[in-house]
């Protein structure tokens, strides 16, 4: 995996993100998702493997409703240390701040171990369906990545399975997150009204 694409788009010189190496092993997987006030405010979902964390930006957040099926735009490749970047981006690609909205450890969903999670992730990248469990504090379960076949090259789902963590009622991640996390203070001084997702 290779992080040519995410350092050719960022001046690291002006923004505070990590420019971020290929990571050695360890003996878990970790996933994070950042809730991402740019242009537009979205979520973005990554996932550790093979020592980097594959990205999707997620216009609407996660839901753990598994009848919503969140549209999940496979983007450029992170470095491992990405996991912990919150701040605001001066300027530039992605300009506007990144908060952590959830994370935690991760594994495939039949839990084979990492060396072997981490192959069958590799495999379901490729094929375009990637099953999953996350332990995270919002974000617990089983989950799927499933890739639209569509004009959209990298359009991809998030859904949720039915588990017992899953939610049968309406799920709004904006609803989870704290009104005082930056971005949030950051709207209530600047926005009158809060954009709707
Ligand atoms: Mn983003």
């Amino acid at each position: 995996m290779s992080l040519l694409k995410y350092k050719s788009k960022r001046n690291f010189s002006s923004s505070p993100e990590p420019e971020g190496i290929v990571k050695k092993k360890k003996s878990s997987l970790s996933f994070v998702v950042q809730r991402h006030k740019a242009s537009r405010l979205h979520y973005d979902f990554r996932l550790e493997i093979d020592g980097v964390l594959k990205s999707w930006a997620v216009p609407k957040g996660p839901s753990m409703n598994p009848n919503d099926k969140r549209l999940a735009m496979m983007v450029e490749d992170h470095p491992y240390s990405y996991k912990d970047f919150k701040g605001v981006i001066p300027s530039g690609y992605g300009a506007g701040i990144v908060e952590i909205w959830d994370k935690g450890e991760y594994t495939d969903i039949e839990r084979s171990g990492k060396n072997i999670d981490e192959k069958k992730l590799k495999a379901g990248l490729k094929s375009g369906s990637l099953k999953f469990i996350l332990e995270g504090k919002k974000l617990k379960g089983e989950f799927a990545l499933v890739k639209l076949k569509s004009d959209q090259e990298n359009a991809w789902l998030l859904i949720k399975h039915n588990d017992k963590y899953a939610v049968d009622t309406k799920y709004n991640s904006e609803n989870e997150t704290a009104s005082t996390s930056p971005i949030n203070k950051w709207l209530a001084a600047n926005v009158k009204t809060k954009k709707k997702l």
